[in-house]
């Protein structure tokens, strides 16, 4: 820390903040008016120039390169009003053959890919059931081959046809450096995996967590392509959270932000998959439901059975009157409620999205848990955020880590600041 202030301050006059040329908020110009292009679907130079605020000429000289190198191509568009007399009106849109990307998802119940081109538009996808137990990295790298081979057999494609591979799986990861420091799905730890897999697969690799993936997908294809800032909290086998802030990804410094799930609910509380106690996953987690349920209905979990098939039992008891098995689900809806009034109290965000792959458990999202909420957030007058729940289909991670390689592919070839026409 002492190391960074230094070079923040050493050897400076002036004030405000000191913000590197091509910082986020800074993208080459020739980036914006492709994420403009990409985000309108079709769009006219005219409205382009408009929405940038830059010249007509300027985006037709970014344009032109744009085409040039195959990125873009023009299309026609309706005219509006419907009528119009002559030639279609000329609008241009992202060339959806000018890349394929795979975004894979590893969870502890399956593996599952989607391809998508360079437009975003999703042409196959594939998804193989697995046992929940931690695989070696030799494992994860096979099945992170077998799956990228079966999804593009399905698109009618080869490993060669794509462009970058994006990787989501549970658990502490560095996005940045591409290394798995903890994962419940991989039994090794500080895995270099991007660059392994990277290796194995001949292709550039990009690796996120669950939560943030979910974020991407919100961001990229959901609710939240509208919005400047939203967080989404997910819960399933753990509690993760995406921040969204100024329409991107926030992943703190070290890659290792927003780990909602292990925010501490407890002094001295229940222990955590992490090695920590009092974590709010802890209480709220699949597996903290399954741990309570075993004492309370007096069942016997083995390794590796099915923690859904636990849950579903669990759920199915509550809803008959069973007084425990309520308990445990009404007292995991009071810390569900603790996180969310937390999210709210740091960040204020417009939407919380709770995502996850059984939310059918209605116990936890029902009127009680928002009450129980609003109750700890503190008191303005104004109303919530809004909240939506989203039940995930199986893809949507997946689709999210899709998004995180059409992401790392854009910025390859469009953030550099040479000449376009050399890439
Ligand atoms: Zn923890």
């Amino acid at each position: 820390m002492k190391a960074r202030m230094r070079v923040a301050t050493e050897g400076r006059s002036g004030c405000g903040p000191v913000i590197p040329p091509l910082s986020e908020g800074l993208r080459p110009l020739r980036q914006q008016v492709f994420e403009r292009i990409r985000a309108a679907g079709t769009i006219a130079r005219v409205q382009l120039a408009k929405d940038l605020d830059v010249s007509p000429a300027s985006v037709t000289t970014i344009t032109s390169e744009l085409i040039a190198v195959g990125l873009i191509q023009e299309v026609s568009a309706p005219r509006e009003g419907g009528e119009g007399r002559g030639r279609p009106a000329v609008a241009l849109g992202v060339r959806p053959t000018a890349h394929y990307v795979v975004g894979l998802k590893i969870s502890d119940q399956d593996l599952s890919a989607v391809i998508v081109d360079f437009a975003g538009n999703r042409l196959a996808d594939h998804r193989i059931d697995r046992r929940p137990v931690a695989l070696t990295s030799a494992e994860v790298l096979d099945a992170i081959v077998g799956l990228v081979d079966a999804a593009t057999l399905k698109a009618g494609m080869t490993r060669r046809d794509l462009s970058a591979v994006g990787i989501g799986m549970p658990g502490y990861i560095d996005s940045p450096a591409g290394r798995v420091i903890w994962s419940s799905v991989l039994s090794d730890r500080g895995v270099p995996l991007a660059s392994l897999a990277s290796a194995h697969l001949g292709l550039p690799v990009t690796i996120d967590n669950d939560a943030n993936l979910c974020a991407m997908a919100e961001l990229w294809f959901g609710a939240g392509r509208m919005l400047p800032d939203f967080a989404v909290v997910t819960i399933e086998q753990g509690l993760g959270m995406g921040m969204v802030l100024n329409h991107r990804l926030y992943r703190g410094a070290l890659g290792l932000g927003m780990e909602l799930g292990h925010t501490k609910a407890q002094l001295d509380g229940a222990l955590c998959r992490c090695g920590q106690r009092g974590c709010l996953e802890a209480y709220v987690a699949d597996y903290a439901l399954a741990r309570e349920a075993t004492t309370a209905l007096n069942w016997v979990y083995k390794d590796g059975q099915s923690m859904i098939v636990l849950l579903e039992s669990l759920y199915d008891h509550a809803k008959a009157g069973n007084h425990a098995a309520r308990s445990i689900f009404r007292r995991a809806g009071r810390y569900l409620a603790v996180g969310l009034a937390n999210v709210v109290n740091l960040f204020d965000p417009p939407l919380i999205i709770l995502a996850g792959a059984r939310l059918r458990f209605d116990y936890l999202y029902a009127a009680d848990t928002l009450a129980e909420m609003e109750a700890m957030v503190i008191e303005t007058g104004r109303p919530l955020p809004r909240i939506e729940v989203h039940a995930w289909g199986d893809m949507l991670w997946a689709h999210g880590a899709a998004a995180l390689a059409l992401s790392t592919v854009t910025e390859r070839l469009l953030s550099a600041t040479s000449d376009i026409a050399a890439q």
